[in-house]
């Protein structure tokens, strides 16, 4: 499969976003509803995995953590998106080669996604005077002489990425106006 567009493998964009029932004969429109509305032992698997993963996750993603064959997986996706089970999370990531790609959620996970979007978390840093040499040092000299390995940092908070202001022990009264514990 060399395109990311579902509507390549089934053509279903064709028919309203619905299974093609090809003959238009009730038997046809029988099994393209049961495609529709059956649940397989493989689409409990990927709801068993977005459940575990509320953020969701991109078709590659599933193949590689359930796991699962990509020629298995997504047929599998697209047929829970149709459900309604599997929707959009109107998030992209990108895949290895560098594509964009769908974030699916499971439909319940959907509106807290949206309340809490990826680019809220994301603050802007608080600023710096600190970085990471070559060697992954942290260099943290006072902000205002200089002075080398100052002991006084306000807002660090390494695991947040926030590498705080420095100062030395004569300047840290020019910290941002918030004391240190
Ligand atoms: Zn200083």
């Amino acid at each position: 499969m060399t395109s990311d567009d579902e509507s390549d493998l089934f053509g279903y964009s064709l028919y309203g976003g619905k299974p093609p029932s090809q003959k238009h004969s009730d038997t046809s429109r029988a099994a393209a509803d049961r495609i529709k509305k059956r649940i397989g032992p493989l689409h409990a698997e990927i709801i068993k995995f977005l459940t575990a993963n509320p953020r969701g996750a991109t078709d590659e993603e599933m193949q590689d953590a359930i796991p699962m064959p990509a020629n298995t997986q997504r047929p599998r996706r697209v047929e829970l998106t149709q459900m309604g089970r599997v929707v959009d999370s109107s998030h992209r990531k990108l895949t290895e080669s560098k594509r964009e790609a769908v974030v699916w959620v499971l439909l319940e996970h959907l509106d807290p996604y949206l309340a809490k979007p990826m680019e809220r978390e994301e603050e802007t840093p608080p600023s710096t005077n600190a970085y990471y040499d070559k060697d992954g040092n942290l260099i943290h000299d006072c902000a205002v002489c200089g002075a080398k390995n100052a002991g006084h940092g306000f807002r660090v908070s390494l695991r947040k990425g926030m590498l705080g202001m420095w100062y030395c022990d004569e300047h840290k009264g020019e910290g941002d106006g918030i004391q240190q514990a």
